[in-house]
């Protein structure tokens, strides 16, 4: 079981990969990771003592209650705004363990056009294939999370998806770990910048229908063997690994 000292790690690498991908217009945006067996979340704090994304480290995240109250932490920090995104997440859906929310620009750009993101890569990448097929929701108003209210209607939104678009304002992903939120946020926004570029080069064209059948059908033998969990942790691992020594360089 992660302890407090180890979730404040891997929030801060979060931080700082999602910093250097450019995925958020700096310092918008917060990672957050559940402590487990408590009412506690670590998560990245605001504030006039805040750094950027890029340079989040351990000690910039602070611990908040589920009332999004602060338990601990510096006193240049406070929690962000909307805190109400990570607590309702949380209270929610007992299956997640990290929330992100951030700005991506080229995901925002998006939800301002009424683009759908389409499937327009199957083996370039499996996994965002993946998240398109799942159905991604969009949340419609484009306001600051601000309270309870909002965020338990945000919450209603994401339902039992991992990602969700906020019209004119970001994203929020979630899962299970750091790692699998960190990575889900990192492929949605690639799969923007491809169906963004493809747009700007001439028209895209989804695969074909019976290029997704076949990959659903793989999905499906490969989660009856388990299998796909197995597939999944390794190409976390192995995913993490690379963005985790890439933020180091
Ligand atoms: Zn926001």
């Amino acid at each position: 079981m992660a302890d407090v000292e180890e979730l404040k790690n891997l929030v801060s690498q979060s931080c700082r990969i999602i910093g250097k991908e450019d995925m958020t217009r700096e310092p918008a945006g917060h990672v957050s990771a559940r402590i487990p067996g408590t009412d506690h979340i670590v998560i990245k704090g605001r504030g006039p003592g805040e750094a950027a994304l890029r340079y989040t480290m351990p000690d910039d995240t602070m611990i908040v209650d589920m009332d999004g109250k602060k338990v601990d932490g510096r006193p240049d920090l406070n929690p962000p705004n909307e805190v109400h995104i990570h607590t309702w997440m949380y209270r929610t859906r007992p299956d997640v363990n990290c929330v992100i929310h951030v700005h991506p620009t080229n995901v925002v750009l998006f939800t301002i056009c009424n683009r759908e993101l389409l499937p327009l890569v199957g083996a370039y990448d499996p996994f965002s294939l993946q998240l398109v097929l799942d159905g991604i929701p969009r949340y419609p108003r484009s306001i600051l999370i601000s309270n309870d209210e909002l965020g338990k209607d945000l919450a209603e939104t994401v339902g039992s998806k991992n990602v969700c678009l906020m019209r004119g304002h970001g994203i929020t992903a979630v899962g299970a770990t750091v790692q699998e939120a960190t990575i889900t946020a990192w492929r949605l926004n690639d799969l923007a910048e491809i169906n963004y570029r493809a747009a700007l080069l001439g028209n895209p064209e989804p695969i074909s229908e019976e290029d997704m059948e076949v990959f659903r059908n793989q999905r499906r033998r490969a989660s009856g063997r388990l299998a796909s969990e197995g597939a999944s942790a390794v190409y976390q691992n192995s995913t993490w690994n690379y963005l985790t020594r890439w933020i180091e360089e």
